[in-house]
């Protein structure tokens, strides 16, 4: 596992369509960012269409690596830990939540 544990508070909220524009880009944007992320994670797309539908709302957080101007959006379950799996829309780094 090679994405960063991180624990600073969630910054804001997003929608489900909110949440998979942006994850969407960050995976379009970055070389190899979506083949790391499909071997990482377990998609999120089901639990959310059938537990929370379009009114689903993810946490966002704000990446430390990049004067704090990216955000973390949520991209999928962690194979190896329990919680989420987020990238963020200006690095491309990953995160463990
Ligand atoms: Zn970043």
């Amino acid at each position: 596992m090679s994405s960063n544990i991180s624990q600073n508070f969630p910054y804001s909220s997003e929608t489900e369509p909110e949440r998979a524009a942006a994850v969407e880009a960050a995976l379009g944007r970055f070389d190899g960012l979506r083949d790391k992320v499909a071997a990482e994670t377990t998609p999120l797309g089901h639990v959310a269409a059938e537990d929370h539908g379009a009114e689903a709302r993810w946490w966002v957080w704000v990446c430390p690596t990049d004067d704090f101007t990216g955000r973390l959006h949520v991209a999928g379950y962690p194979l190896e830990w329990h919680g989420l799996y987020t990238v963020c829309d200006t690095c491309g780094s990953t995160f463990l939540r």
